[in-house]
């Protein structure tokens, strides 16, 4: 079975707009047609089916060999998936208008974040292979590569890929590795890799290797790294794409057409496709991701610029802050800071535990970038089952919140750390 979607550009005709036009446009008023009736609703409809009707058996054989176009089980392909991926497309290939006329991504949706890591990794690994990584991650991802890949024969060598030098000392030990894997900013650190220098090492080293990032806390409207030469571009997209926290989902956009068709194959034999429903809700959340992310910017800086002053902060991790060890990097790479705020404080793990227990107006539940503010305890929850070894070398102390700020009245979300901190 041919799989078509690479060549699916229903999306470009709106790479001449910009980002909101795109994120609410894109993909939109899908033809359908029932009996003699033109039905496009405007807000496109939720194909809610597993399977889907062959006119004959001459017509399901031909859709089965790629000869036609068309649906045929919702694990290979569903309208109301597609819609969003062709919203992914649009946004991810953004300012091809600019940049680069001939960027060509594809999407792929998957039925969560973790999905999209391994269909992806899967994808590109093969036995014996050997694959570089971001020694700062998140936890399930961390879990994946230490305790899954290899029992497949996946060779993992992780690396703080923010240290440009140590990265390239890694790909030189390493000159076969074929993929190279990362987050910037990392969860939870917010360390930030330089993604065109990373990428120009690695080609220069392993033209052959692939280059993939999650990018789940900026978004494409905050960055986009395939303009910066990553090839691979992946998200939880139960995070911000999403935005309000009612969908586990994944996704992957990439510029390479075999991989793409390998991802695509990996999907049809392994199954990591998402519901419609599920899509569904994700396009919706699409439609207000740059109004969303324009707040979560803003109350974030607000919030950390508080949480730097207060005596009881011990260190605060922001980006956007000067004092950010890759603020100017930040800053060149990214078109804001986002909303993602960790910080130590003074009173070490016991404090932290105060402060969560304190907190009225932020919610004390694992996941971000929903529309509210939310608060955890990255080594006792998203990042409790890696190993203290691991937590010491991404720079993970014992004490570190991790909050993420929400699009909240600004007053509000520092009235309610500051009664707070007053009872730690
Ligand atoms: N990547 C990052 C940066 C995350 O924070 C998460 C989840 O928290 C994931 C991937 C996994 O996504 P999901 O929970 O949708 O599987």
């Amino acid at each position: 079975m041919e799989n078509s979607k690479f060549k699916n550009y229903q999306s470009l005709f709106y790479l001449q707009h910009g980002f909101a036009t795109r994120a609410l446009h894109a993909g939109e008023h899908v033809g359908q047609r029932v009996g003699d009736f033109h039905t496009p609703a405007h807000t496109n409809a939720i194909h809610q089916s597993s399977t889907f009707v062959f006119e004959s058996a001459s017509h399901g054989a031909a859709l089965f060999d790629g000869d036609l176009s068309g649906f045929i089980y919702t694990r290979l392909g569903n309208p109301t998936v597609m819609v969003t991926e062709a919203k992914l497309n649009a946004l991810e290939g953004c300012e091809v208008k600019l940049k680069n006329p001939d960027l060509r991504v594809s999407a792929q949706l998957f039925a969560s974040g973790m999905a999209a890591i391994s269909h992806t990794l899967l994808a590109l690994l093969d036995r014996g292979d050997t694959m570089i990584a971001g020694n700062c991650l998140y936890g399930c991802t961390h879990d994946l590569l230490d305790n899954v890949l290899p029992r497949f024969g996946i060779n993992v060598v992780t690396v703080d890929t923010s240290d440009l030098e140590a990265f390239a000392r890694a790909m030189e030990a390493n000159t076969d590795a074929k993929v190279v894997f990362f987050e910037s900013p990392t969860n939870p650190t917010l360390q930030i890799t330089d993604i065109a220098a990373l990428v120009e090492t690695t080609k220069r080293v392993n033209p052959k290797a692939t280059v993939a990032i999650d990018n789940t806390f900026m978004t494409a409207y905050l960055q986009r790294p395939l303009e910066l030469g990553a090839e691979i571009v992946i998200y939880s997209t139960t995070k911000y794409i999403c935005g309000h926290g009612t969908v586990v989902g994944g996704a992957v956009i990439t510029t390479l057409e075999d991989f793409h068709d390998r991802l695509y194959g990996m999907v049809k034999d392994i199954g990591g496709s998402p519901g419609p429903f599920d899509a569904w809700l994700v396009n919706q959340g699409i439609k207000t991701l740059p109004l969303r992310m324009k707040q979560h910017c803003e109350n974030a800086m607000g919030v950390a610029t508080f949480l730097e002053k207060h005596p009881k902060v011990a260190q605060v991790y922001y980006p956007g802050l000067e004092n950010h060890p890759q603020h100017e990097l930040a800053a060149r790479q990214m078109d804001g800071f986002g909303g993602m705020i960790s910080f130590d404080l003074t009173g070490g793990y016991d404090a932290g535990v105060r402060l969560m227990d304190a907190v009225s107006v932020f919610t004390l539940a694992v996941s971000l970038g929903c529309v509210d503010s939310l608060i955890q305890h990255p080594a006792s929850m998203t990042h409790a089952s890696i190993s203290d070894e691991r937590k010491r070398d991404a720079g993970l102390s014992d004490g570190l919140v991790r909050i993420s700020v929400g699009i909240e009245d600004l007053d509000d979300l520092i009235a309610d750390l500051d009664q707070a901190l007053a009872k730690v």
